[in-house]
């Protein structure tokens, strides 16, 4: 039997996974110690890894040593103590899937392929459309990230409400929405002037009737409003924008109602957070990033759309090179083809489908839970501090707050409490004033670094009081 040049021998394989799992095995059991910050940024290497081109082939050794070399410098944002921007944290169980579906490469762009490798996937997007309450109609997609997913909602609200006119169109979202929002209007075609950022009732949350009258006025302005857009929670502050009110609204309209739930949509596997998302099973199409609040390595995010023949108009295209695909057997399947804006893809599915499988969905749902306590007690353990400002109350797992003094003075208080690297936290600008932010998402984080986070806010907040420094 002959092998390509590229698929080494059994021994050889062999030596090249077990060289991988020991340095894994390293990662992983150097995780709950590692600090976030205080590697070297790596200068030198960087400029000899810039220096380099692919040439002549190396030894193995060679090439483990430099990936050591480079997981040993920058932030190490798996570290327990990441409590920055939304956290990210890395599913071991997802990444060994992801090893197998590369190697094994199915292609499930196209239902007639691999129908099984297809029904896997579909088996995990039928649990999303189920988890977040949407019809049997519904159809679920794996992306590589929540702005995918965000663009390809605008897009197929576009082509359901705008199809001949995105000059027209105009989109709704609030002061905190998030970035790629704008974005993905930008990429659909919609004027950037046309993306419409209403008021907060509450310095965090939509304002329902201020997204009321804005629709009004563009109506009498002869514009094509298509939809309103929700954030369950913001990255900002986790705030989760007032979802029944607003999904009354886009129904009493006739536009479309995109929640984007990147950050928080899993909380939903919880209790509390299935109540503080009451509404999110109305949306014409919800955000998810597995990447985010299931834990999984960077790459997966996900869209819901309540009904499927939405995603059909937008992304449906038929080929004369695929004129011998069509599998009546495969009719039960997903045609991502048709459905996503892709053709070739990765076989997402094997992404999610193994953690599912080897942890369960309870577990999961524990995390999470633990993310929303750990969470609320830092809230109480702030508030219990008169030199700290809550801003706002956590709808989530983030955390928002000022200690004494000015912007410059919060610059001041993030840097202190970042200093040695055990936690990262990081800021942002509510309301016009820098704001600090404590988000807890990873499946890492214990109480040990929450408190530790706490304790060094608590005592950088006392040194910058104005009294402080006698
Ligand atoms: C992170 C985030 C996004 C963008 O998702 P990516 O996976 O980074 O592309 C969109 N919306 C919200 C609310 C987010 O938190």
């Amino acid at each position: 039997m002959h092998l390509s040049a590229f698929d080494p021998p059994a021994d050889e394989l062999e030596q090249l996974l077990a060289a991988a799992g020991e340095l894994i095995t390293e990662l992983i059991a150097g995780m709950p110690d590692d600090d976030v910050l205080g590697h070297p940024r790596g200068d030198e290497l960087i400029a000899s890894l810039l220096d380099t081109v692919p040439g002549a082939p190396a030894p193995l050794d060679e090439a483990l040593a430099t990936l050591r070399a480079v997981l040993a410098t920058g932030d190490h944002s798996t570290a327990p103590g990441e409590l920055a921007y939304i956290p990210g944290s890395g599913l071991v169980a997802s990444a060994v899937g992801e090893l197998i579906a590369q190697v094994a490469n199915r292609y499930t762009g196209l239902p007639g392929f691999a129908p099984a490798a297809l029904a896997l996937e579909a088996s995990v997007l039928r649990w999303l459309t189920a988890t977040f309450g949407l019809p049997e109609r519904a159809q679920a997609v794996l992306t590589s990230g929540g702005s995918m997913a965000n663009l390809a909602a605008l897009v197929a609200a576009r082509d359901r409400y705008a199809p001949d006119a995105p000059h027209l169109a105009t989109v709704y979202v609030g002061a905190h929405a998030h970035a790629s929002v704008r974005k993905a209007a930008r990429i659909a075609g919609i004027r950037g002037d046309h993306v419409r950022v209403c008021p907060t009732g509450d310095g965090l949350r939509m304002d329902p009737e201020a997204v009321r009258v804005a629709i009004k006025q563009d109506l009498a302005d002869g514009l094509q409003p298509i939809a309103v857009v929700a954030a369950a929670g913001t990255t900002n502050a986790g705030a989760i924008d007032p979802l029944p009110a607003l999904a009354d609204l886009a129904a009493q309209c006739g536009v479309w109602f995109h929640v984007d739930a990147a950050y928080g949509g899993f909380f939903r596997l919880t209790q509390r957070g299935r109540a503080r998302l009451a509404g999110i099973e109305r949306a014409d199409s919800i955000t998810l990033d597995p990447h985010k609040s299931l834990f999984l390595p960077f790459g997966t995010g996900a869209l819901i759309v309540r009904d499927r023949d939405d995603l059909t108009r937008a992304f449906g295209e038929d080929a004369d090179y695929l004129r011998d695909q069509h599998d009546p057997v495969a009719d039960e399947l997903p045609d991502l083809g048709s459905l996503t804006p892709e053709l070739t893809r990765p076989w997402r599915g094997l992404r999610l489908w193994l953690p599912l499988h080897l942890h369960g969905v309870d577990a999961f749902r524990v995390a999470l839970d633990e993310a929303l306590d750990l969470a609320a007690q830092a809230c109480t353990d702030l508030r219990d501090d008169p030199s700290i400002e809550l801003v706002g109350s956590p709808d989530l797992s983030i955390v928002t707050f000022r200690g004494p003094g000015g912007d410059r003075e919060q610059d001041a208080l993030l840097a202190a409490v970042n200093a040695d690297g055990h936690v990262r936290l990081s800021s942002t600008v509510i309301d016009g004033r820098v704001v600090l932010r404590l988000a807890v998402l990873s499946h890492r984080t214990t109480a040990a670094e929450v408190d530790l986070a706490v304790a060094r806010i608590r005592a950088a907040a006392a040194l910058s009081e104005p009294d402080g420094w006698r």
